[in-house]
């Protein structure tokens, strides 16, 4: 982690740039104009960082999805793997991509991602925000949550990538909440995704079944309970998670991959339509299952 963000995450002194302000409320989203069409919404286990340059059943389908939608004028990712004091959005013309991982192969390392950033529509998103102030970061750029996945998607990578960091000293609903600030974003052709995993422990993979679509019992019982409640729509259970199941401090032992969930549910509209994809357990204590909304 970069000093600045692990001074972010420690509550150290930090430069908040510029922030949204209501005064500016009227010249909101000049970059972009608004779209007839309304851009999905997606949740997307990333799993493993070996995603980013296995050509597998996740990644083929990564690919696939984004032939399937719309191209969006840009992403914006809420990435499990950002994790701040207060909420920041990247800001940089050339955002890195940041290899946020140890102990796997050179080729790994190897890969950038070139899209370019968004600072114009960042400044704009930021004012989206009413009730909070989200600062303009300009030296996270992007993680592997985030580039493990859209480097499949948009493999000429001409599309500009911001993520949204996570405020981890909120709790659920704050996230729920404050997610609700990007309907906007929809009907602008960004298309807007959380990047974590339902059910994710590292410290009970099941290391001799690292690269198979197995699940423990408790892994798989959470994971239909998440899908059960997430058709139903019942929002409400999902961010009381801790009160969902007996087995939900084993699937969230702690929530940085669950949160994006609850980024990406806050914004499905009463008539979006739900699907999931690469709805699969991995090495016991994962599950890469993905929801499309809308
Ligand atoms: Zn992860």
């Amino acid at each position: 982690m970069e000093r600045s963000n692990f001074l972010k995450l420690m509550g150290g002194t930090i430069s908040l740039g510029a922030v949204g302000s209501v005064s500016v409320l009227n010249s909101l989203m000049d970059t972009l104009p608004e779209t007839d069409t309304k851009m999905p919404v997606l949740f997307v286990g990333h799993g493993s960082p070996m995603n980013g340059i296995e050509d597998n059943s996740f990644s083929q389908y990564w690919k696939k999805l984004a032939s399937e939608i719309e191209k969006p004028k840009a992403v914006l990712c809420v990435s499990a793997h950002w994790l701040t004091k207060g909420t920041y959005i990247t800001a940089m013309e050339k955002p890195p991509t940041i290899h946020d991982f140890g102990g796997f192969p050179q080729a790994l390392f190897d890969v950038e991602y070139p899209a370019p950033g968004d600072p114009k529509l960042a400044e704009e998103t930021a004012k989206l925000f009413t009730t909070t102030t989200v600062g303009l970061d300009h030296e996270w750029g992007m993680d592997h949550g985030t580039w493990t996945i859209v480097r499949h998607m948009y493999q000429d990578a001409d599309i500009p990538v911001l993520q949204l960091s996570i405020d981890y000293n909120q709790a659920p609903q704050y996230h729920y909440d404050l997610a609700k600030n990007l309907q906007a974003l929809r009907k602008k052709g960004v298309l807007i995704m959380g990047s974590g995993n339902m059910v994710h422990n590292l410290g009970m993979v099941a290391w001799d079944k690292l690269n198979e679509p197995f699940g423990f019992d408790w892994a798989i019982e959470m994971n239909t309970i998440f899908k059960q409640k997430i058709e139903a729509n019942d929002h409400a259970a999902l961010i009381a998670y801790e009160k969902l199941n007996a087995a939900s401090k084993l699937a969230i032992p702690t929530p940085d991959h669950y949160y994006p969930l609850l980024y990406t549910l806050a914004l499905k509209e009463e008539k979006d339509a739900i699907s999931f994809f690469n709805d699969e357990p991995m090495a016991g204590s994962l599950t890469m299952t993905s929801v499309k909304i809308g």
